[in-house]
């Protein structure tokens, strides 16, 4: 069975987050969604909350497994649940000389792993930062977002 594990703060998930996952069942049996709970930057969302977000938007797909990831190096996260590929999305040139560094580090870290990229789509624009600073100064960011999503950053910055 082949699995690829998408890891990263999800804070929160986006549509596009949504659509790296759905390209990415294309290609894999399953996918492991594993949440950065060690992410330096101060989350406006729980682990949880996102969690719950997460399981919410891809309505219990059987091929998709939520999971944390709370230290250490995403290679030995990997390993540890006999995965042997990384799922990225790239959205832009700006994504993607970060992207490739990263890719090359990991791969020197464990031979044995690869980094795959899924082309951004339709939601190429879309950040959970930029969600974020719409959604706080009373931006719609319905069609951005999972409904849950919207209605949880609603009820965040009271509206
Ligand atoms: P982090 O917060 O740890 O930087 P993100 O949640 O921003 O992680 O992103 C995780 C992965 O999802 C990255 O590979 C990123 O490029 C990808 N991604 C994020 N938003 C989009 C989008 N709108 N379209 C395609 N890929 C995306």
């Amino acid at each position: 069975m082949a699995s690829a594990v998408y890891a990263g703060s999800f804070d929160p998930i986006t549509n596009g987050h949504v659509a790296i996952i759905q390209a990415g069942l294309v290609a894999f049996d399953r996918i492991v969604v594993a949440v950065l709970t060690n992410a330096s930057k101060s989350p406006l969302f729980t682990v949880d909350e996102r969690i719950e977000m997460i399981a919410d938007a891809i309505a219990d797909d059987p091929r998709v497994e939520v999971d944390r990831f709370d230290r250490g190096l995403l290679v030995d996260y990997a390993r540890s649940k006999g995965i042997s590929v990384i799922l990225r999305g790239l959205r832009a040139v700006g994504d993607f000389e970060y992207e490739l560094q990263m890719a090359n580090m990991n791969r020197r870290l464990a031979l044995g792993i690869t980094t795959v990229f899924v082309p951004a789509n339709d939601y190429f624009f879309v950040s959970s930062t930029l969600v974020k600073e719409a959604a706080s100064l009373g931006g719609d960011v319905k069609g951005v977002v999972p409904e849950l999503v919207e209605r949880k950053l609603r009820e965040k910055y009271g509206r």
